[in-house]
This record gives C-alpha cells, structure tokens and sequence, in this order.
C-alpha cells in the first residue's frame, strides 16, 4: 500500500493517508469532461466514500470533470490528513 503500487485500473489520483491506506479518485467517464459528472473519493482503511456530482442542472456550473475531480480531491487530501485507519491486510 504505497506509489509503489499498481493503480487499479479507473484511478485517477491517489492519496497516501495518515494511516498508510489510500484515497483513491475515480471518475466515471475519465476520456471525457462531460456533464453531468461523477468524481468518487474512496479511502482503502475506513471504507469512507464521497461522491462529487457536478452538473448544471445542480446549480453548479463547472466543465464536468474538472469541477468534479477537483472537489474530490479536495476531500480525499482532508481526509488522507485525518485518517488512521488502517488497510484490511492481503492474504
Ligand atoms: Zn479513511
């Protein structure tokens, strides 16, 4: 559970938490700054998620992707600051 890890396929950013797990960012549609758009903070210790929904028609006028990935990745670099949990180890 390092950079030294390979990224599972569909990461887009990875945060290295207090704790030593991940906050892994996803992104539902990464070839495309489509709208509406879904950015997902996942944290590998304590199994929190945060999805980041970007879309006009929610008031919140941004191109899709980056507007999403970035408020993702503001939340995944708190939390990675916060959290101790630690990963469920690999057999
Ligand atoms: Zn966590």
């Amino acid at each position: 559970m390092t950079a030294q890890t390979p990224w599972p396929k569909g990461v887009i950013g990875r945060y290295l938490t207090v704790g030593r797990a991940n906050v892994d960012i996803t992104h539902d549609n990464p070839a495309l700054d489509a709208e509406p758009s879904l950015s997902t903070a996942q944290c590998t210790g304590c199994g929190r998620h945060m999805d980041h929904y970007w879309s006009t028609h929610a008031g919140r006028y941004d191109n899709g992707r980056t507007g999403a990935e970035r408020a993702a990745r503001e939340w995944a670099q708190t939390h990675a600051g916060h959290c101790r949990a630690l990963p469920k180890p690999t057999a």
